[in-house]
Protein backbone atom coordinates (compact mmCIF):
# COMPACT_ATOMS: atom_id res chain seq x y z
CA UNK A 1 0.00 0.00 0.00
CA UNK A 2 0.98 3.41 -0.81
CA UNK A 3 2.82 5.47 2.42
CA UNK A 4 0.61 8.68 1.44
CA UNK A 5 -2.61 6.07 1.71
CA UNK A 6 -2.03 5.55 5.25
CA UNK A 7 -1.11 9.25 5.88
CA UNK A 8 -4.71 9.74 4.08
CA UNK A 9 -6.24 7.42 6.57
CA UNK A 10 -4.61 9.20 9.48
CA UNK A 11 -5.58 12.13 8.80
CA UNK A 12 -9.01 12.02 7.19
CA UNK A 13 -10.65 8.55 8.42
CA UNK A 14 -12.22 7.97 12.25
CA UNK A 15 -11.98 4.73 13.51
CA UNK A 16 -13.49 3.26 15.97
CA UNK A 17 -13.31 5.06 19.63
CA UNK A 18 -10.04 6.13 18.04
CA UNK A 19 -8.70 10.05 18.45
CA UNK A 20 -8.26 12.13 15.17
CA UNK A 21 -5.17 13.80 17.00
CA UNK A 22 -3.04 11.28 18.56
CA UNK A 23 -4.42 8.24 16.39
CA UNK A 24 -3.37 4.75 17.27
CA UNK A 25 -1.90 2.98 14.61
CA UNK A 26 -3.55 1.10 12.13
CA UNK A 27 -2.83 -2.09 9.63
CA UNK A 28 -3.79 -2.33 6.20
CA UNK A 29 -5.19 -5.28 5.26
CA UNK A 30 -5.45 -6.37 1.70
CA UNK A 31 -7.57 -9.47 1.74
CA UNK A 32 -8.62 -12.32 4.28
CA UNK A 33 -8.80 -16.08 3.75
CA UNK A 34 -9.98 -18.83 6.15
CA UNK A 35 -8.76 -17.59 9.75
CA UNK A 36 -5.55 -15.36 7.83
CA UNK A 37 -5.52 -11.61 7.28
CA UNK A 38 -3.03 -10.43 4.83
CA UNK A 39 -1.50 -7.73 5.60
CA UNK A 40 0.05 -5.29 2.22
CA UNK A 41 3.32 -6.17 3.23
CA UNK A 42 2.79 -9.83 2.39
CA UNK A 43 2.65 -10.34 6.36
CA UNK A 44 -0.39 -13.20 7.57
CA UNK A 45 -1.78 -12.80 10.70
CA UNK A 46 -3.88 -15.65 12.45
CA UNK A 47 -7.15 -14.10 13.13
CA UNK A 48 -8.34 -14.28 16.97
CA UNK A 49 -10.89 -11.80 16.98
CA UNK A 50 -13.36 -13.19 14.13
CA UNK A 51 -13.86 -9.44 13.54
CA UNK A 52 -15.09 -8.88 16.28
CA UNK A 53 -17.52 -12.30 16.79
CA UNK A 54 -18.62 -12.25 13.31
CA UNK A 55 -16.68 -13.85 11.14
CA UNK A 56 -17.07 -17.40 12.99
CA UNK A 57 -16.75 -19.23 9.39
CA UNK A 58 -13.77 -17.51 8.46
CA UNK A 59 -12.97 -15.51 5.97
CA UNK A 60 -13.44 -15.85 1.85
CA UNK A 61 -15.58 -18.60 2.56
CA UNK A 62 -16.67 -20.20 -0.98
CA UNK A 63 -20.33 -20.73 0.33
CA UNK A 64 -21.01 -17.46 1.90
CA UNK A 65 -18.66 -16.22 -1.54
CA UNK A 66 -21.20 -17.98 -3.99
CA UNK A 67 -24.11 -16.94 -2.09
CA UNK A 68 -23.47 -13.00 -2.31
CA UNK A 69 -22.22 -13.16 -6.14
CA UNK A 70 -25.83 -15.14 -6.90
CA UNK A 71 -28.35 -12.62 -5.36
CA UNK A 72 -25.72 -9.27 -6.76
CA UNK A 73 -26.90 -10.71 -10.12
CA UNK A 74 -30.87 -10.97 -9.49
CA UNK A 75 -30.33 -7.78 -7.37
CA UNK A 76 -28.77 -6.42 -4.58
CA UNK A 77 -31.64 -4.17 -2.94
CA UNK A 78 -35.09 -3.14 -3.39
CA UNK A 79 -37.50 -1.48 -0.40
CA UNK A 80 -38.80 -3.22 1.90
CA UNK A 81 -41.96 -1.52 1.99
CA UNK A 82 -44.58 -3.33 0.62
CA UNK A 83 -42.15 -5.91 -0.69
CA UNK A 84 -41.11 -9.15 -0.38
CA UNK A 85 -38.56 -11.25 -1.88
CA UNK A 86 -36.98 -14.67 -1.26
CA UNK A 87 -33.73 -14.24 0.76
CA UNK A 88 -35.69 -12.24 3.23
CA UNK A 89 -38.45 -14.82 3.83
CA UNK A 90 -35.77 -17.80 3.91
CA UNK A 91 -33.27 -16.53 6.45
CA UNK A 92 -36.63 -15.68 8.71
CA UNK A 93 -37.96 -18.82 8.36
CA UNK A 94 -34.60 -19.97 9.73
CA UNK A 95 -34.42 -17.77 12.15
CA UNK A 96 -37.99 -18.70 13.15
CA UNK A 97 -37.32 -22.16 13.39
CA UNK A 98 -33.66 -22.20 15.07
CA UNK A 99 -34.74 -19.73 18.16
CA UNK A 100 -37.24 -20.90 20.92
CA UNK A 101 -40.39 -21.83 19.84
CA UNK A 102 -42.75 -18.62 20.88
CA UNK A 103 -40.14 -16.44 19.21
CA UNK A 104 -42.23 -16.25 15.79
CA UNK A 105 -41.97 -12.42 14.51
CA UNK A 106 -38.78 -11.13 13.00
CA UNK A 107 -38.03 -7.23 12.14
CA UNK A 108 -34.99 -7.19 9.83
CA UNK A 109 -32.58 -4.05 10.52
CA UNK A 110 -28.94 -2.90 9.97
CA UNK A 111 -26.67 -3.59 12.87
CA UNK A 112 -26.82 -4.94 16.34
CA UNK A 113 -27.24 -1.65 18.08
CA UNK A 114 -30.69 -0.95 16.01
CA UNK A 115 -31.86 -4.44 16.83
CA UNK A 116 -31.63 -2.82 20.51
CA UNK A 117 -33.29 0.21 19.46
CA UNK A 118 -36.24 -2.15 18.12
CA UNK A 119 -36.36 -4.10 21.18
CA UNK A 120 -36.51 -0.78 23.37
CA UNK A 121 -39.27 0.87 21.17
CA UNK A 122 -41.24 -2.89 20.97
CA UNK A 123 -41.25 -3.14 24.78
CA UNK A 124 -42.40 0.81 25.24
CA UNK A 125 -45.31 0.39 22.56
CA UNK A 126 -46.34 -2.79 24.40
CA UNK A 127 -47.05 -0.86 27.00
CA UNK A 128 -48.11 1.97 25.35
CA UNK A 129 -50.62 -0.15 23.67
CA UNK A 130 -51.60 -2.00 26.99
CA UNK A 131 -52.26 1.63 28.33
CA UNK A 132 -49.39 2.05 31.11
CA UNK A 133 -47.11 4.56 31.77
CA UNK A 134 -43.80 1.93 31.58
CA UNK A 135 -40.66 4.32 30.16
CA UNK A 136 -37.64 2.56 32.05
CA UNK A 137 -35.47 -0.21 31.40
CA UNK A 138 -33.78 -2.38 34.40
CA UNK A 139 -30.64 -3.57 32.87
CA UNK A 140 -26.79 -4.71 34.45
CA UNK A 141 -24.03 -3.15 35.23
CA UNK A 142 -20.99 -3.66 33.05
CA UNK A 143 -23.54 -4.44 30.37
CA UNK A 144 -22.85 -3.35 26.31
CA UNK A 145 -25.69 -2.66 24.27
CA UNK A 146 -24.61 -0.60 21.26
CA UNK A 147 -23.43 3.02 20.64
CA UNK A 148 -26.67 4.75 19.81
CA UNK A 149 -28.47 6.56 22.39
CA UNK A 150 -31.28 4.32 23.03
CA UNK A 151 -28.72 1.07 23.36
CA UNK A 152 -26.02 3.49 25.05
CA UNK A 153 -28.46 4.26 27.73
CA UNK A 154 -28.53 0.84 28.82
CA UNK A 155 -25.32 0.18 28.96
CA UNK A 156 -22.38 0.63 31.94
CA UNK A 157 -23.41 3.82 33.37
CA UNK A 158 -19.62 4.25 34.55
CA UNK A 159 -17.77 3.58 31.29
CA UNK A 160 -17.72 7.38 30.86
CA UNK A 161 -20.34 7.20 28.08
CA UNK A 162 -23.02 8.01 30.53
CA UNK A 163 -20.68 11.22 32.02
CA UNK A 164 -20.27 12.48 28.44
CA UNK A 165 -23.91 12.64 27.11
CA UNK A 166 -25.32 13.59 30.63
CA UNK A 167 -28.49 15.53 30.23
CA UNK A 168 -29.14 13.54 26.91
CA UNK A 169 -29.66 9.96 27.99
CA UNK A 170 -32.77 8.77 29.52
CA UNK A 171 -32.61 7.64 33.41
CA UNK A 172 -32.61 3.65 33.48
CA UNK A 173 -32.10 1.28 36.31
CA UNK A 174 -28.41 -0.46 36.93
CA UNK A 175 -28.69 -4.07 38.82
CA UNK A 176 -25.20 -4.92 40.38
CA UNK A 177 -23.29 -7.60 37.45
CA UNK A 178 -23.44 -11.02 38.64
CA UNK A 179 -20.41 -11.96 41.18
CA UNK A 180 -21.23 -16.18 41.01
CA UNK A 181 -19.02 -17.32 38.12
CA UNK A 182 -20.28 -19.28 35.24
CA UNK A 183 -18.10 -22.90 36.73
CA UNK A 184 -18.17 -21.47 40.25
CA UNK A 185 -20.68 -21.88 42.68
CA UNK A 186 -24.12 -19.73 42.61
CA UNK A 187 -24.23 -17.27 45.44
CA UNK A 188 -28.02 -16.58 46.08
CA UNK A 189 -27.16 -13.16 47.31
CA UNK A 190 -25.85 -12.22 44.00
CA UNK A 191 -29.70 -11.88 42.87
CA UNK A 192 -30.59 -9.39 45.41
CA UNK A 193 -29.81 -5.87 43.94
CA UNK A 194 -31.88 -6.85 40.65
CA UNK A 195 -34.68 -8.11 42.92
CA UNK A 196 -34.66 -4.97 44.68
CA UNK A 197 -34.98 -3.02 41.95
CA UNK A 198 -37.65 -4.50 40.44
CA UNK A 199 -39.58 -4.64 43.92
CA UNK A 200 -39.10 -1.30 44.16
CA UNK A 201 -39.81 0.07 40.29
CA UNK A 202 -41.84 -3.05 38.68
CA UNK A 203 -44.90 -0.47 37.78
CA UNK A 204 -42.37 1.53 36.09
CA UNK A 205 -40.02 -1.07 34.16
CA UNK A 206 -41.33 -1.60 30.30
CA UNK A 207 -38.52 -4.44 30.05
CA UNK A 208 -35.32 -5.86 31.41
CA UNK A 209 -32.40 -6.42 28.99
CA UNK A 210 -29.59 -7.79 29.14
CA UNK A 211 -26.72 -10.10 27.66
CA UNK A 212 -27.12 -13.48 28.70
CA UNK A 213 -24.00 -15.37 30.43
CA UNK A 214 -21.80 -13.44 28.81
CA UNK A 215 -21.26 -9.31 29.27
CA UNK A 216 -19.25 -8.82 26.67
CA UNK A 217 -17.56 -5.22 25.71
CA UNK A 218 -18.08 -4.42 29.24
CA UNK A 219 -15.93 -6.42 30.70
CA UNK A 220 -15.56 -10.42 29.25
CA UNK A 221 -17.61 -11.26 32.24
CA UNK A 222 -18.88 -14.98 32.07
CA UNK A 223 -21.85 -15.78 34.64
CA UNK A 224 -23.92 -18.02 36.33
CA UNK A 225 -26.71 -19.48 35.00
CA UNK A 226 -28.84 -19.36 37.89
CA UNK A 227 -28.61 -15.60 37.80
CA UNK A 228 -30.55 -15.93 34.23
CA UNK A 229 -33.22 -18.35 35.47
CA UNK A 230 -33.66 -16.18 38.65
CA UNK A 231 -33.99 -12.96 36.28
CA UNK A 232 -36.61 -14.79 34.23
CA UNK A 233 -38.61 -16.09 36.95
CA UNK A 234 -38.90 -12.32 38.21
CA UNK A 235 -39.86 -10.97 34.88
CA UNK A 236 -42.92 -13.22 35.10
CA UNK A 237 -43.76 -12.91 38.47
CA UNK A 238 -43.86 -9.21 37.63
CA UNK A 239 -44.65 -9.41 33.94
CA UNK A 240 -42.58 -7.52 32.50
CA UNK A 241 -41.00 -8.51 29.12
CA UNK A 242 -36.86 -9.96 29.29
CA UNK A 243 -34.70 -9.01 26.00
CA UNK A 244 -31.92 -10.70 25.65
CA UNK A 245 -29.24 -9.29 23.61
CA UNK A 246 -27.33 -12.52 22.14
CA UNK A 247 -25.75 -9.83 19.73
CA UNK A 248 -22.23 -11.07 20.71
CA UNK A 249 -23.19 -14.52 22.32
CA UNK A 250 -25.36 -15.96 19.35
CA UNK A 251 -24.71 -18.86 16.91
CA UNK A 252 -22.41 -20.64 18.81
CA UNK A 253 -20.32 -18.74 20.44
CA UNK A 254 -20.72 -20.06 24.09
CA UNK A 255 -20.74 -23.78 23.46
CA UNK A 256 -24.45 -23.63 22.80
CA UNK A 257 -26.40 -22.18 19.46
CA UNK A 258 -27.93 -19.74 21.94
CA UNK A 259 -26.45 -18.03 25.57
CA UNK A 260 -29.99 -18.19 26.83
CA UNK A 261 -29.66 -22.43 26.72
CA UNK A 262 -27.20 -22.68 29.05
CA UNK A 263 -29.93 -21.58 32.28
CA UNK A 264 -32.61 -22.96 29.86
CA UNK A 265 -35.18 -19.74 29.39
CA UNK A 266 -36.59 -17.97 26.30
CA UNK A 267 -36.49 -14.61 26.26
CA UNK A 268 -39.96 -12.47 25.36
CA UNK A 269 -37.59 -10.46 22.95
CA UNK A 270 -34.76 -11.55 21.20
CA UNK A 271 -31.39 -9.41 19.83
CA UNK A 272 -29.26 -10.99 17.12
CA UNK A 273 -26.20 -9.21 14.74
CA UNK A 274 -22.64 -9.67 14.69
CA UNK A 275 -22.43 -13.44 13.32
CA UNK A 276 -25.59 -13.65 11.49
CA UNK A 277 -24.21 -13.32 8.06
CA UNK A 278 -20.77 -14.87 9.19
CA UNK A 279 -19.26 -11.71 9.39
CA UNK A 280 -19.91 -10.34 5.82
CA UNK A 281 -21.82 -7.25 5.85
CA UNK A 282 -23.96 -5.67 8.52
CA UNK A 283 -27.25 -7.29 9.61
CA UNK A 284 -29.67 -7.92 12.60
CA UNK A 285 -32.81 -9.17 13.65
CA UNK A 286 -35.06 -8.94 16.75
CA UNK A 287 -37.80 -11.60 17.04
CA UNK A 288 -40.54 -10.95 19.23
CA UNK A 289 -43.32 -13.59 20.47
CA UNK A 290 -46.82 -13.24 18.88
CA UNK A 291 -48.19 -12.07 21.71
CA UNK A 292 -46.15 -9.42 22.19
CA UNK A 293 -46.45 -8.02 17.96
CA UNK A 294 -50.11 -8.48 18.55
CA UNK A 295 -50.27 -6.27 21.47
CA UNK A 296 -47.99 -3.68 19.82
CA UNK A 297 -50.38 -3.36 16.78
CA UNK A 298 -53.04 -2.78 18.68
CA UNK A 299 -51.82 0.21 19.81
CA UNK A 300 -52.45 4.05 18.78
CA UNK A 301 -49.77 3.59 15.48
CA UNK A 302 -51.32 0.36 14.81
CA UNK A 303 -48.14 -0.57 13.92
CA UNK A 304 -44.58 -1.12 15.18
CA UNK A 305 -43.38 2.41 13.88
CA UNK A 306 -39.48 1.48 12.58
CA UNK A 307 -38.62 1.13 8.73
CA UNK A 308 -35.12 1.47 7.91
CA UNK A 309 -33.88 2.34 4.30
CA UNK A 310 -32.33 -0.83 3.69
CA UNK A 311 -34.42 -3.10 6.00
CA UNK A 312 -34.46 -7.20 4.70
CA UNK A 313 -31.49 -6.34 2.58
CA UNK A 314 -31.58 -9.20 0.13
CA UNK A 315 -27.88 -9.36 -0.45
CA UNK A 316 -27.06 -9.12 3.67
CA UNK A 317 -30.10 -11.75 4.08
CA UNK A 318 -29.00 -13.98 1.27
CA UNK A 319 -25.49 -14.22 2.83
CA UNK A 320 -26.88 -14.66 6.56
CA UNK A 321 -28.82 -17.72 4.95
CA UNK A 322 -26.07 -19.34 3.26
CA UNK A 323 -24.10 -18.72 6.42
CA UNK A 324 -26.61 -20.16 9.09
CA UNK A 325 -27.04 -22.92 6.58
CA UNK A 326 -23.47 -23.92 7.40
CA UNK A 327 -24.25 -23.95 10.91
CA UNK A 328 -26.84 -26.09 10.68
CA UNK A 329 -24.48 -28.73 9.94
CA UNK A 330 -24.19 -28.46 13.95
CA UNK A 331 -19.88 -28.64 12.97
CA UNK A 332 -19.97 -25.47 15.12
CA UNK A 333 -20.61 -27.87 18.35
CA UNK A 334 -17.33 -30.00 17.81
CA UNK A 335 -15.49 -27.08 16.97
CA UNK A 336 -16.19 -24.95 19.86
CA UNK A 337 -15.99 -27.64 22.24
CA UNK A 338 -12.46 -28.55 21.17
CA UNK A 339 -11.31 -24.63 21.11
CA UNK A 340 -12.93 -24.52 24.51
CA UNK A 341 -11.12 -27.49 26.07
CA UNK A 342 -7.83 -26.27 24.35
CA UNK A 343 -8.37 -22.55 25.39
CA UNK A 344 -8.57 -23.99 28.81
CA UNK A 345 -5.22 -26.27 28.69
CA UNK A 346 -3.28 -23.25 27.40
CA UNK A 347 -4.47 -20.25 28.91
CA UNK A 348 -5.92 -21.08 32.36
CA UNK A 349 -2.18 -21.87 33.38
CA UNK A 350 -1.23 -18.18 33.19
CA UNK A 351 -3.38 -17.15 36.24
CA UNK A 352 -0.41 -17.92 38.17
CA UNK A 353 1.38 -14.67 36.75
CA UNK A 354 1.90 -12.00 38.77
CA UNK A 355 0.71 -9.53 36.49
CA UNK A 356 -2.61 -11.58 35.57
CA UNK A 357 -5.80 -11.41 36.97
CA UNK A 358 -7.99 -13.54 36.47
CA UNK A 359 -8.52 -16.12 33.15
CA UNK A 360 -12.23 -16.84 31.73
CA UNK A 361 -12.84 -19.63 29.18
CA UNK A 362 -16.53 -20.17 27.74
CA UNK A 363 -17.29 -22.01 24.20
CA UNK A 364 -15.03 -20.49 21.27
CA UNK A 365 -14.17 -17.45 24.08
CA UNK A 366 -11.10 -17.05 25.68
CA UNK A 367 -10.30 -14.10 28.47
CA UNK A 368 -7.13 -13.18 30.15
CA UNK A 369 -8.02 -10.12 32.54
CA UNK A 370 -4.43 -8.48 33.80
CA UNK A 371 -3.93 -6.30 36.76
CA UNK A 372 -3.50 -2.92 34.74
CA UNK A 373 -4.46 -1.59 31.60
CA UNK A 374 -2.31 -2.62 29.17
CA UNK A 375 -0.97 -0.45 26.14
CA UNK A 376 -2.75 -1.11 23.02
CA UNK A 377 -0.70 -0.22 20.56
CA UNK A 378 2.68 -1.63 21.84
CA UNK A 379 0.82 -4.91 22.43
CA UNK A 380 -1.04 -4.74 19.22
CA UNK A 381 2.69 -4.11 17.50
CA UNK A 382 4.49 -7.24 19.45
CA UNK A 383 0.90 -9.62 18.75
CA UNK A 384 1.48 -8.77 14.68
CA UNK A 385 5.39 -9.26 15.10
CA UNK A 386 3.62 -12.74 16.37
CA UNK A 387 1.70 -13.22 13.45
CA UNK A 388 -1.23 -13.31 15.34
CA UNK A 389 -4.64 -10.84 15.36
CA UNK A 390 -5.72 -9.87 18.75
CA UNK A 391 -6.79 -6.38 19.82
CA UNK A 392 -7.23 -5.73 23.60
CA UNK A 393 -9.15 -3.20 25.49
CA UNK A 394 -8.73 -1.79 29.00
CA UNK A 395 -6.87 -4.60 31.21
CA UNK A 396 -8.55 -7.60 28.88
CA UNK A 397 -7.05 -9.49 26.09
CA UNK A 398 -9.17 -11.86 24.91
CA UNK A 399 -10.04 -14.24 21.86
CA UNK A 400 -12.94 -15.50 20.68
CA UNK A 401 -11.29 -17.26 16.92
CA UNK A 402 -13.48 -18.25 14.16
CA UNK A 403 -14.90 -22.21 14.52
CA UNK A 404 -12.70 -23.39 11.84
CA UNK A 405 -9.29 -22.47 13.75
CA UNK A 406 -7.13 -25.39 13.55
CA UNK A 407 -5.34 -26.35 16.98
CA UNK A 408 -1.97 -25.29 16.08
CA UNK A 409 -3.21 -22.13 14.92
CA UNK A 410 -4.63 -21.86 18.17
CA UNK A 411 -1.94 -22.43 19.94
CA UNK A 412 0.11 -19.66 17.81
CA UNK A 413 -2.97 -17.27 19.18
CA UNK A 414 -2.22 -18.39 22.86
CA UNK A 415 1.69 -18.61 22.64
CA UNK A 416 1.40 -15.08 21.46
CA UNK A 417 -0.49 -13.99 24.75
CA UNK A 418 1.88 -16.21 27.14
CA UNK A 419 4.68 -14.45 25.55
CA UNK A 420 3.50 -10.60 25.55
CA UNK A 421 2.01 -10.84 29.22
CA UNK A 422 5.75 -12.11 30.65
C1 LIG B 1 -21.67 -5.38 19.36
C2 LIG B 1 -22.85 -5.43 20.22
C3 LIG B 1 -23.95 -4.58 20.00
C4 LIG B 1 -23.96 -3.53 18.92
O1 LIG B 1 -23.86 -4.05 17.65
P1 LIG B 1 -23.36 -3.11 16.44
O2 LIG B 1 -23.53 -3.98 15.23
O3 LIG B 1 -21.93 -2.78 16.75
O4 LIG B 1 -24.22 -1.92 16.43
C5 LIG B 1 -25.04 -4.71 20.83
N1 LIG B 1 -25.06 -5.62 21.82
C6 LIG B 1 -24.04 -6.46 22.06
C7 LIG B 1 -24.13 -7.46 23.16
C8 LIG B 1 -22.89 -6.39 21.28
O5 LIG B 1 -21.84 -7.18 21.53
Amino acid sequence: MNPSDLEFDLRHIWHPYTSMTHPLPTYPVISAAGVELELSDGRRLIDGMSSWWAAIHGYNHPVLNEAAKSQIDRMSHVMFGGITHPPAIELCQQLVAMTPAALECVFLADSGSVAVEVALKMALQYWQAKGEKRHRFLTLRHGYHGDTFGAMSVCDPDNSMHNLYKGYLPNHLFADAPQSRFEGEWQPEDITSFRQLLLQHHNEIAAVILEPIVQGAGGMRIYHPEYLRQVRKLCDEYQILLIADEIATGFGRTGKLFACEHAQIEPDILCLGKALTGGYMTLSATLTTRHVAEIISQGEAGCFMHGPTFMGNPLACAVASANLKLLSDNQWQQSTQSIESQLKAELLPLKSHTTVEDVRVLGAIGVVEMKQPVDMASLQRRFVQHGVWIRPFGRLIYLMPPYITRSEQLSKLTNAINDVII
